[in-house]
């Protein structure tokens, strides 16, 4: 698996992991390591940008009755995906609908520590919505604190502090 295309800095980690969450969970191309890399070269050549999936992530974000989380239909609240403690920005561009079981069980924690820690998923299976959110802010948080090209391996050191 390992290959020149893997990512090395926090910016291509966003970009990396925002064609495989993103992009290619919403072209039904889930499991293809060819197309999620084609993807990412992409994204990082400037040929496609966040920027085009961003309006159809917020837009499925707000969508009362539906758990980003779980996808169950009923009754939502909304939840932070980066939670205030660690930075999270206070807007529309960090909150998701959740079921009330959800909403519970998620409560301030960090999305990929709540994901694969206490729920036990993996990582590449964080749900599409709310990591499409997460990504871009943390791009975004990157980007002004000029550390996009911050050495990382791993998905867990894109936000700092979330770890613990
Ligand atoms: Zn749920």
């Amino acid at each position: 698996m390992p290959s020149p295309a893997v990512p090395r800095t926090v910016g291509d980690f966003i970009l990396y992991y925002y064609a495989k969450l993103v992009i290619a969970v919403s072209a039904g191309q889930k499991a293809n390591y060819r197309f999620i890399i084609d993807q990412y070269k992409r994204l990082k050549s400037g040929e496609i940008r966040m920027s085009e999936y961003d309006r159809e992530i917020q837009k499925l974000a707000q969508q009362p009755g539906l758990c980003v989380f779980c996808g169950s239909q009923g009754t939502t609240v909304p939840v932070e995906v980066v939670p205030r403690r660690l930075g999270g920005p206070v807007g529309m561009q960090n909150l998701v609908h959740a079921c009330d079981e959800c909403a519970r069980s998620k409560d301030d924690k960090d999305l990929v520590t709540w994901w694969c820690d206490e729920l036990g998923r993996n990582k590449d299976d964080l749900p599409r919505i709310p990591a499409g959110l997460f990504l871009k802010m943390a791009y975004e948080r990157h980007t002004v604190a000029f550390t996009l090209k911050r050495r990382c391996t791993d998905i867990r050191e894109i936000w700092e502090g979330a770890q613990r």
